[in-house]
């Protein structure tokens, strides 16, 4: 019973893409092989949706020890370069995934070319001169049949010369198209004789000026699968109208062979939609063309390389996506999501070290001139084997502006001229007041310190409501930080920027620039971090105490050192828009 209910609640566990697998594996399908792929375009930089499809394709056949390759799915010659697929191989590999085999689907446009050929005198397939526009009027509603193309029932030998001049260069893109021969009158649209080979004259990032004609999506990416002997094809939901065209396409390449224990499936998850938060390539591309950013790994972007950049880990970004799930409908997820699960493992990695973002000075008035003692610092309370390291105390320390209130509320425990707090791995001081300006702005703040009351003397338990962080002025190194907020105003951007497209006739760019948040970038180019800093390398993480987690800019020098907000400590966005 015990082993049973054990047996019940692990397949409970189990997402709805394992139960499938796990299903195929037991009725012996593809010989109890298990091979997925993750399939890009190189045509942009990955983002957090691509990792949402990357944790499942790698993680299935991971755990059903299987295998998962990298197949650039180069079939739209305009679009994509080289460049997108070296940065696509480092994202995974950051991520933390290995890929068995690469693979491009440019590697079979002889094959796709041959196959094509084939339909054609089979029947199956023709060159429609149609315009684009007058192919679409002829689609039908889902309700209402189509319309057959005059051309439909063109002699074959006709369709497969013009076939052959598609791919010659002598035809102009658009002037003609190759068309599957299914049914006009299907319930389902993509049988409705879709276009599968069009002309397109930009030379491939691959295969150059062999090509002029290219098979699309549906003609390429099934039969790709296929070739290679994926036998889990993992996709979004919206390719779920594709499914039948993915198999019917298997089934005529295979002539009708038996091919029901040993063939790719296609199976639809739902694809992450974050708040505040805009994916797809092709938005990206434009805020980056348009320099609404600083580039594909702008902080601020929802891509890897920017999420890298800001300090998120590899781990955040597995247990985001762990957490969030794979389901069959769409869903809006919260970005705090995300953001706890970064700061839940930059808790348990960042070094604690002390950082000032808006400094005004404090003199400890009775702490001696030119005296400084070395002090110890805990690197990670919440990892003992992390041990720490020296910070530096003196008489003039750099604090936050805020740490200080000249006429504070009662439940104000930080400085305030008679009040006592404990300044971090050191002595408890008491406010004495502070030196202001001729407009009333506090230019420095004056305090006592407490002997007894360092860390570790006959005092260091003294109670006290407030502890405040500091760097010693004659210590610390100036440093810029960089505070990132959401670049969206909008909490479903994705939406918004249909509904403006649509209603207001805005362009996408019109539509980003209203829906952007200008304040995302707040750069503070006069803060104060101790110097145990000095040496730090770009995607060094670290807690800075009482503000967030950060972490060492890709533009960071030992003469210009330069931080990114990852996230802060708490969640206060939320409390902030109420
Ligand atoms: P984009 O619109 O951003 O260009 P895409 O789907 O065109 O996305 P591809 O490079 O063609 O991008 O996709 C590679 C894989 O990543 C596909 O299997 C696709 O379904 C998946 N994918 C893309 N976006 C998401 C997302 N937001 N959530 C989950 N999976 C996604
Ligand atoms: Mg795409």
């Amino acid at each position: 019973m015990k082993a049973e209910n054990e047996e019940l609640a692990s397949k409970k566990s189990l997402n709805f893409i394992e139960q499938i697998v796990e299903k195929d594996l037991a009725e012996g399908k593809n010989g109890g092989r298990v091979q997925t792929r993750f399939p890009p375009e190189p045509n942009g930089y990955l983002h957090i949706g691509h990792a949402k499809a990357i944790c499942l394709d790698f993680g299935i056949a991971e755990k059903y020890g299987g295998v998962c390759n990298l197949r650039f799915d180069d079939t739209n010659p305009t679009k994509e370069n080289m460049e997108y697929v070296d940065a696509i191989m480092e994202d995974i590999k950051w991520l933390g995934f290995q890929w068995k085999n690469v693979y491009y689907a440019s590697d079979y446009f002889q094959q796709l070319w041959d196959f094509a050929v084939e339909l054609i005198k089979e029947g199956k397939a023709y060159v429609d001169e149609q315009t684009p526009e007058e192919i679409a009027a002829q689609k039908g509603t889902p309700t209402t049949p189509g319309t057959n193309s005059p051309y439909r029932d063109r002699p074959i030998e006709e369709s497969l010369a013009l076939f052959n001049k598609m791919n010659s260069g002598e035809l102009e893109e658009g002037s003609m198209v190759l068309r599957a021969k299914i049914d006009m009158a299907s319930p389902n649209m993509h049988f409705r004789d879709p276009l599968i080979y069009r002309i397109v004259k930009t030379p491939h990032h691959r295969t150059g000026d062999k090509w002029k004609a290219y098979p699309l999506y549906d003609f390429a990416h099934g039969q790709s699968d296929f070739f290679e002997g994926v036998t889990h094809s993992l996709c979004t939901l919206e390719f779920v109208s594709h499914r039948a065209l993915y198999d019917l396409f298997i089934d005529w390449l295979k002539k009708g062979e038996d091919l029901d224990d040993n063939r790719s499936r296609q199976y639809e998850f739902n694809k992450l939609n974050l708040n505040y938060t805009l994916l797809s390539k092709r938005n990206l591309l434009a805020l980056v063309n348009e320099g609404l950013v600083s580039g594909w790994d702008d902080p601020r972007m929802p891509t890897i390389c920017g999420y890298r950049r800001r300090g998120y880990t590899p781990e955040a970004i597995r247990m985001f996506v762990d957490r969030i799930g794979y389901t069959l409908y769409d869903a809006l997820n919260d970005m705090a999501l995300m953001e706890s699960a970064v700061r839940e493992d930059l808790n348990k990695k960042a070094t604690r070290v002390a950082a000032v973002v808006n400094p005004v000075k404090l003199v400890i008035t009775n702490y001696p001139e030119g005296k400084t003692e070395e002090l110890d610092a805990v690197n990670n309370p919440e990892d003992p084997e992390a041990g720490s390291h020296k910070i530096t105390f003196s008489r003039e320390l750099w604090i936050e502006r805020e740490d200080f209130m000249e006429d504070a509320p009662k439940k104000y425990f930080r400085l305030t001229p008679g009040n006592e707090v404990r300044l971090k791995n050191a002595y408890i001081v008491t406010c004495t007041g502070c030196k202001k300006d001729t407009e009333g702005n506090v230019e420095e703040v004056y305090a006592e310190y407490i002997p007894q009351t360092k860390t570790g003397e006959a005092e260091s338990n003294r109670k006290v409501k407030g502890t405040i962080h500091w760097v010693s002025t004659a210590h610390a190194i100036k440093a810029e930080v960089r505070m990132y907020d959401r670049l969206w105003k909008i909490e479903n951007p994705r939406d918004e920027l249909a509904r403006l497209q649509k209603e207001e006739n805005m362009t996408p760019v019109e539509a980003m620039k209203k829906m952007i948040n200008e304040n995302s970038l707040e750069i503070r180019p006069c803060c104060y971090v101790e110097s145990y800093l000095a040496n730090t390398k770009p995607l060094d993480h670290f807690q800075f105490q009482r503000i967030g987690y950060f972490c060492t800019d890709k533009d960071s020098t030992p003469e210009h050192l330069v931080f990114n907000r990852t996230v802060s400590l708490k969640d206060t966005w939320a409390k902030m828009q109420k």
